[in-house]
């Protein structure tokens, strides 16, 4: 690329941008999300129902990091506990690769190791899972380093044994306690080993997996991950999927909207998804776990609120 058409592509991209940024303005303004509001409940019209978990029902949500479970399914989980499903919640990385987030979140110029901020991630996995109804018999943490499953996946195959180094802790083993191997290297058959152990333990019949089209590499990676031990078990059909990191600028509106519904993402469109109805009690005792997030909370919390919404969706199939 010569020097002009470098100009040329970096103007389109600024131009992108600022269309983007002017159209997520636009929504945000009352007036304009009551029309969006009626047009996107039309929209979602003629999604089926997505029914609640009942008694008897076991559910695992897998969750990438802390606060998917909360941001995907949190009025799901909520809702099941209520119902007297038997709800649980494994959690892949202790969220200790956020770096940008350490630095805001401890407002210093010497922020604390990655591997406090993973210790702080995992308390607040624990509360938000509390918070929902999930006790801590029912939670899970691997340990796995977030930022790096994907290297996981990729370099599992060549050589399942072969460890990989956290890019951002640069632990090649699980270095917390209270997860399920603590000291296990981090290897793509260490992995699936959890991910076998943890079916053969809990036996779910419904198990809540990231979308393949997920933008975020972990959630795409654990995807992969658990898509492949369930298919190999045959019981890929025990799979449900959600999607949080669903394209430019989505959800919008951004922001606390109780009553607005959550579109399907640009990235989800060719997926049929189905809306599962959240009711009141569950909705707050989501936006209660979405605060139990506070290292998120200081960065995100218009993203995390954005899912706070009088829905959540569900596909059957990636
Ligand atoms: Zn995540």
């Amino acid at each position: 690329m010569d020097k002009d058409e470098r100009r040329l592509s970096d103007a389109l991209i600024l131009g992108t941008a600022l269309a983007a940024g002017a159209l997520a303005l636009a929504v945000n303004i009352p007036a304009v999300q009551e029309i969006f509001a009626s047009r996107s409940r039309k929209k979602l019209a003629g999604l089926p129902d997505y029914p609640a978990y009942q008694k008897g029902q076991r559910v695992l949500m897998v969750s990438p990091h802390p606060d998917d479970e909360t941001l995907a399914t949190g009025a799901q989980i909520s809702q099941a506990v209520r119902n007297g499903a038997e709800v649980y919640i494994a959690w892949m990385t202790n969220g200790d690769g956020f770096v940008l987030d350490s630095l805001i979140a401890e407002r210093t110029d010497k922020p604390k190791g990655d591997l406090e901020l993973g210790r702080t991630r995992m308390k607040e996995g624990q509360k938000a899972g509390a918070t929902l109804g999930v006790g801590s018999e029912h939670q899970r943490f691997l340990g796995f380093p977030d930022g790096s499953l994907k290297k996981v996946w990729e370099a599992g195959l060549q050589d399942g044994d072969k460890v990989v180094e956290s890019s951002a802790t640069h632990a090649t083993a699980v270095p917390y306690e209270g997860t399920l191997h603590p000291q296990q290297p981090y290897t793509a058959n260490n992995f699936r080993q959890d991910i076998t152990e943890l079916l053969d333990d809990i036996k779910p019949d419904f198990v809540l997996l990231p979308a393949i089209h997920d933008m975020h590499p972990d959630h795409h990676a654990t995807n992969l991950f658990w898509t492949q031990v369930l298919r190999e078990r045959g019981e890929l059909k025990k799979a449900r999927y959600w999607l949080i990191h669903g394209g430019l600028e989505w959800p919008l509106p951004k922001g606390l909207l109780p009553h607005f519904p959550l579109l399907v993402s640009p990235r989800g469109k060719k997926m049929a998804w189905q809306q599962f109805e959240v009711q009141q009690e569950d909705q707050l005792n989501k936006l209660q776990a979405v605060f139990a997030h506070e290292t998120q909370v200081d960065m995100l919390l218009n993203f995390m609120l954005s899912f706070c919404r009088a829905n959540e969706l569900v596909a059957l199939e990636d």
